[in-house]
Parts: structure tokens; sequence; C-alpha cells
């Protein structure tokens, strides 16, 4: 049945790929490509730009380098221009898929994209080295090549090591941290050019340097802490909204990674089911196929249709919340293919963390917000998911464990939804998510996150000229 719904969704899907492509609309990313950049660079100055192309700036001159010794020199031949003009900083950028302008600079950008390098694998002691520029999939098969994996991963692996772990990226799972409380160590190049250690044991610049936004230093080599290979049993299925927020306490702690997708409009969730299973179950891919191009496709569609008619999108979406997001799914696959599927990847979003007690209420507020409002009709889902605590200080997660709610805008001006729901989840002192969306002051940080004036404090000394800083950063951080 489920195949026989892929084959007729096949035609329709190939007719919106074309028309969605000659509208010129970013369908599939198209990633930055330095080396064209570089070319460009020698008559124009062409723009970097973020992932879903919101941000731009075209920064002064492009780095790519091969090895640390043209790290160190980049880094030296920026730090010896003692002037304080934007075009005499430097920001260093992984694969650009943060919403947020982390990256965006009007002096040198660096990307490692050509340092990522494995050095070592070492399966014994479930653990490897890389280079940090290496993207998050290509590390992922690398380590299942040799019985091992990452211990968990968020919708998509295509970000940079570094850049994931200088945000703080994270997956879903209440027993499972985000990438950086995987660090077992990491070394990183700093303001002077000079090199450092970054250990578990030092407590001094650990937690600092696990999500450091790029404003510490560049991360060059990390050591990471890795599962054995594992496989999940992946299910997913509809549910009243009622019922969902009900048996979510009991959920995260029965399933490894437990997360909820609201269709606005709708009395609807969509649950997200993966828990890890033993190797000798078998992967059936033909499953994990028919979900990504049955339901992908569909849901893309449906997203599409709704950008273009926002009004229409409540009474499309009671129309619409069986026939696409009614169809169930389950299926084994290798964590590789297991924990992602997840939403279509071109969007704009916002996502905040909220105390687990918090979260129903926090949660309803949200839904009423969405369904009362005129100014706005959003066209796409509000995804829940959960994290475990750590003690990495400008993680979202820092000594405490938390449901993360992301919402989320496709094609369509998001400020009148993101700033309304930015007010609810500020009421419930809700910490941001660096990397994405949100308009929080400097003082409203200050005091949800506990260690964000000893993250200065630890800057400042590291970078006291501050060429790691970018003009959004300076607001954010000091505005
Ligand atoms: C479709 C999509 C899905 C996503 N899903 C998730 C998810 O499930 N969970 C989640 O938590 N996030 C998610 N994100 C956000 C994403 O994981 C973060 O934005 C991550 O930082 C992106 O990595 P990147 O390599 O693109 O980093 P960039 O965006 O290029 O940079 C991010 C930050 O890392 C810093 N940085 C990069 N390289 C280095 C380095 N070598 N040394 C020091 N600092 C460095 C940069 O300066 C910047 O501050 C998603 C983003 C997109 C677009």
């Amino acid at each position: 049945m489920k195949t026989f719904v892929a084959f007729l969704l096949l035609p329709v899907a190939l007719a919106v790929i074309v028309a969605l492509y000659f509208g010129n609309c970013v369908f599939v990313h198209i990633e930055n490509d330095f080396a064209a950049l570089r070319r460009a660079a020698e008559t124009t100055r062409p723009l970097w730009h973020t992932y879903e192309r919101l941000e731009s700036m075209a920064p002064r001159a492009w780095h790519q380098p091969t090895n640390s010794r043209e790290i160190i020199d980049t880094i030296r031949l920026v730090a010896r221009q003692d002037d304080d003009k934007e075009t005499s900083k430097i920001r260093v950028v992984g694969a650009g898929h943060s919403w947020s302008p982390l990256g965006l600079t009007a002096g040198h950008l660096i990307n490692l994209d050509k340092y990522s390098r494995v050095l070592e694998i070492d399966v014994k002691n479930a653990r490897v080295t890389t280079q940090s520029g290496i993207r998050l999939r290509d590390l992922n098969r690398a380590l299942f090549e040799r019985g091992l994996a990452l211990e968990n991963i968020g919708s998509i692996d295509a970000q940079s090591l570094a850049g994931a772990i200088s945000t703080s990226t994270h997956g879903s799972g209440v027993k499972y941290g985000s990438i950086s409380t995987k660090v077992l160590w990491l070394e990183m190049i700093l303001a002077n050019g000079s090199t450092i250690n970054i250990t578990r044991d030092d407590t001094g610049l650990y937690g600092a340097a696990t999500t450091g936004l790029g404003l510490l230093g560049v991360i060059s080599v990390v050591q990471l802490e890795c599962a054995r290979a594992f496989h999940v049993y992946r299910e997913e299925s509809l549910e009243h909204v009622d019922v969902a927020m009900e048996k979510w306490s009991e959920r995260v702690n029965a399933i490894d990674h437990y997360s909820t997708w609201w269709i606005p409009y709708t009395s609807s969730v969509r649950l997200v089911k993966v828990t890890r299973v033993g190797r000798e179950r078998r992967a059936n891919k033909s499953d994990a196929f028919t979900t990504r191009s049955s339901f992908g496709v569909a849901v893309q569609l449906g997203w599409w249709l709704g950008s273009l008619a926002p009004r229409l999108v409540p009474h499309v979406m009671a129309y619409y919340v069986r026939p696409l997001f009614g169809i169930d799914v389950a299926f084994v696959a290798t964590a590789l293919d297991g924990l992602q599927l997840d939403p279509p990847h071109v969007h704009n979003e916002m996502e905040y963390f909220i105390d687990l007690e918090n979260y129903t209420r926090c949660f309803r507020d949200l839904v009423a917000f969405v369904r009362a409002s005129d100014e706005f009709k959003t066209n796409f889902i509000v995804q829940t998911r959960f994290s475990a605590s750590d003690r990495v200080w400008l993680s979202p997660m820092y000594e405490r464990p938390k449901a993360a709610i992301a919402i989320m805008m496709y094609r369509q001006d998001a400020r009148a939804f993101f700033d309304g729901a930015e007010r609810i989840f500020q009421s419930y002192d809700g910490r941001p998510h660096w990397a994405k969306k949100h308009s929080a002051s400097r003082d409203y940080l200050q005091r949800v996150y506990p260690m964000f004036r000893e993250f200065l404090r630890v800057r400042e000394a590291l970078d006291p000229r501050g060429i790691f800083l970018n003009e959004y950063l300076e607001g954010v951080l000091y505005g």
C-alpha cells in the first residue's frame, strides 16, 4: 500500500521539482563554492550566504587552508592589521547552516572544508580524532565502516563538525547530549596565532570552548567520544495533540529519541519514535525509501502550496492532515539513515529550550497564539525535541534537560510569527538556539545563560582586540 502511494505521488513530485526549479526558488542546497568565490573575488566582491540565503555579505578575502600552518598564517595576517575596522576581522565558517548571521563578515572568512581528514579511529576505546572541517555525514560514514557511530545527530548531517560543536547542535533524546558533550579534547588556534589543547579536565576553558560561536579561536582538531554502531527502529504516526501532551513525559524516558510535529491549525501531532535496536535486526531499506520518497515529497508539496496562499493554510491543513501526515511509517535502519528523515530543509527557523516542567504550558500557549493570530498563517510544523543536561557554558541545556521547541516558516515573512512566539518562549525563561533566529537582548541572555559573563571574560582574555567578532555578535553579546 505504501509503495503504491509512493508510486502515485512520484509524477506529482517530479512536476513540483521542475516547477520549483524553474520558478527560481531554492529547493535543494546549493553549497557555497569556495573555489568559485575566490576566483570571482579577483574581480568583484562576491557574497557568502547562509544555507537558506537569508543572510549574506561580501567578505574582503576568502581563505581555505589545507594545513594548520596556513590557518595560523591567516590569523596572524589579520592580527597584524592594528585597527578596529570590520574589514580587519576574521570569521570562520563550516557549512553555513546557521540561520543567524554568525558567519557574516566584511573582513576575512576562513572555511575548513579542505582541512577535513579523519586522523585516527580508535575502535577499542570508541573515539575518533579528526580535522574539524569534516562534515558530520562524512565522519559518520567513516565511523560506521569501523563499527562506530556518532552518538546522536540532528535533523541533518550536512554541518561541519566544528560548526556543530560551536553551536551546541543537538538531536532528540532526553538521555543524549549535544555533539559538544562528546568532545574529549580539541585543538584551537587563538587570535595571537598560538595553538592550545583543551581537554575535558580543563575546567576553565572546556566549558567555554565547546560552544564558542567561533569567538575564541579556530578549532582545528577534535577528539570525540563515539558510540558503537547501532540500528534504530523508527515509527511515525498521527495522534491527537491532547493525548500527545498527556503522554510525552513518560515517553521521553522510555523512547531513546522521541520527538513530535504539531501540524498547525489541526488537533494532530505526528509522533516520531526512534528506539535503538541490536545490529542483528536487518534494516528494511525499502521502507526507509518509501518514507523519503512519498512522505518527504508530499509534505514538501504541502508546504509549497501553503506558501502560495497562506490564508488558505488552516483550511487546507484540515483536509490535508490525514492524507499527508497520516501515512504510518515503521522500519529498521542504520543510525545513518534512521535518525534523520526530518522536515524539508529549506525554511526559516527559531528554536527555544524550555525547562521540562514548563513545556506543556508553553506549548499550549504557543498553539493558542498560532490559532488566534490573524497577522500570519504558518505553513510549517512546530517541532519538539528533548535533550540531556550538560556543563557546556553556552549550551541551552546547561545544567538542565530541556524540551526544544522549533518553529519554522517556509518561503514567507516570519517576523510576526517569530516575534509573538519569542515573547511566549521568553515568558518561560527559554534559552534560544544560537544558530537560529532570535532577538534576545544581552540582559535576557545574561539572565538565562548563567555562564554568559564567564564566557565573555574568557573571550576577552583570549581575543582582547576582538578580531573574531562581527557586527551581529557584538550586538548580541555587548549591545
Ligand atoms: C536544515 C537544517 C537543519 C538543522 N538541524 C539542526 C538540528 O537538528 N539540531 C541543531 O541543534 N541544529 C540544527 N541546525 C543548525 C546547525 O546545526 C548549526 O547551525 C550548525 O552550527 C551548522 O554547522 P555549520 O558547519 O554549517 O556551521 P556554520 O553555520 O558555518 O557556523 C556556525 C558557528 O560555528 C563557528 N565555527 C565554524 N567552524 C568553526 C571552527 N573551525 N572553529 C571555531 N568555530 C567555528 C562559526 O564561526 C559560527 O559561529 C540545522 C540547520 C539547518 C540549515
